[in-house]
């Protein structure tokens, strides 16, 4: 097995789209990683991890760094043993120091985590959804690394809720190829967007069939606040309005800032202050209940979820499927909300984050979670074109994929056009928006 890196970026920051309180100039980018295989059918596995424009190339590198554990490996033998080649990568007994288990060399972990996985479900031609819908409980533990979750969360209890789950598997995957998965929608709200724009967008979200939408806040309080009354008055009191601060807030600060937003009746608040703080987050879910409390696209690996899950510090859990190691790791957070009941609703938009996230959500719904109820994944309608295997999203929802893999193989003339910064779109003139 071979890996080629690729440093992809889409000028994405001239158009506003993607601005928040604190990334206020977002060119979503890629690191990328192609494990190319001898295998008869030409198959290769495809993963990324998402970045925001400068700085990619430090992740690439980190792949690079990570990659002599897959090259030249045997491609059944790493599939295998999945459990097994996750710790590799993340006990390499230098790189480790790196992290643990966090920061770049986290994200680039991800990254090639992500095209072992897809290569797996290509190999078994199925969408990674339903690989991991169709595994058996005891082979999607021994996938888990338990080490540091046991104390709340033991091989035993996760195959206990997982055999629990499999009562209705079969019916709730007929629902879902039917009827697809929930959706709540970005694309309306960005910071950048300027406030007369908002009713015309918000408009056009529930003409598409959401029927939640989230609002960037965080910056100057009167601002969000007339903001979100102007989205509310749009959409009416049965929708559902999410906020998102992404992290602009201290503590105390955040506390008063959801006091006063309270006001629009918002479904949750995200990410109101650092995702390290995980005292922070819990003294704000008890202080502006019953505001929900939701958190995960900056929370680094299993142990902080653990934490977060343990204290009550949240009521939604919105991992990232490369911010966290992986699929590997992905399925151990899964399993802890499942323990909690804390509903896991992804973290997506970006660049090939939604393709990601539904794939999730799907197999959360089909043999973990199992219930629809409050569970929504996040959708952004950003850059799919580049992507050889495009979310399908209609009247508000994922229909569910139906390709093999992970759908996170980039089409090579995109990969050629943003490739960074050799790639037509960065030296020519024309700059798409
Ligand atoms: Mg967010």
């Amino acid at each position: 097995m071979r890996a080629v890196t690729s440093d992809v970026r889409f000028p994405t920051a001239r158009s506003g789209a993607g601005s928040d309180a604190m990334n206020r100039d977002p060119d979503y980018s890629a690191a990328y990683v192609a494990l190319e295989t001898d295998h008869p059918e030409g198959l290769t596995g495809h993963g990324l991890t998402f970045t925001i424009g400068r700085g990619t190339e430090v992740c690439v590198a980190a792949i690079e760094a990570l990659a002599p554990h897959v090259v030249g490996a045997d491609v059944e033998e790493l599939v295998e043993d999945l459990g097994g080649s996750w710790r590799r990568l993340v006990t390499d007994t230098q790189l480790r120091w790196l992290g643990p288990e966090k920061g770049v060399i986290h994200l680039a972990t991800a990254a090639v985590v992500n095209a072992v996985w897809d290569l797996y479900a290509k190999l078994e031609r199925k969408p990674l959804w339903k690989l991991l819908s169709d595994l058996t409980p005891e082979q999607l533990v021994a996938c888990i690394d338990f080490s540091y979750i046991e104390d709340v969360l033991t091989p035993d209890d996760a195959l206990e809720l997982l055999h629990r789950s499999r009562a209705g598997k079969s019916e709730r995957e007929a629902t879902l190829l039917r009827d697809g998965f929930p959706a709540y929608t970005t694309s309306a709200g960005w910071l950048g967007y300027p406030e007369q724009t908002l009713p015309e967008r918000a408009r056009a979200a529930l003409a598409d069939g959401f029927t939640h939408l989230k609002l960037k806040v965080g910056g100057d309080l009167e601002s969000d606040l007339r903001r979100a009354r102007i989205i509310r008055e749009t959409i009416g009191p049965d929708n559902r309005l999410s906020l998102d601060a992404n992290q602009a807030w201290g503590v105390q600060q955040a506390i008063e800032a959801i006091n006063v937003l309270a006001e629009v009746d918002p479904w949750w608040i995200e990410e109101p202050t650092s995702p390290d703080d995980v005292l922070g987050l819990a003294r704000i879910r008890d202080a502006v209940a019953p505001v929900r409390v939701a958190t995960g696209e900056h929370v680094q690996n299993r142990v902080i979820f653990k934490q977060l899950l343990q204290l009550g510090a949240i009521d939604v859990c919105q991992l990232d499927c490369c911010r966290l190691g992986g699929v590997n790791e992905v399925l151990a957070v899964v399993l802890l909300a499942a323990k909690f009941g804390v509903p896991v609703c992804p973290h997506a938009g970006g660049v090939g984050l939604c393709e990601y996230a539904q794939h999730v959500s799907m197999f959360d719904y089909v043999a973990v979670g199992a219930s629809l109820d409050d569970r929504v994944c996040e959708f952004v309608d950003h850059l799919h074109e580049h992507f050889v295997d495009p979310v399908r999203v209609a009247r508000g929802r994922y229909l569910a994929p139906t390709a093999p893999g992970y759908s996170i193989e980039i089409k090579p003339e995109s990969l050629a056009e943003f490739a960074f910064p050799d790639g037509a779109s960065w030296w020519s003139e024309e700059v798409p928006a």
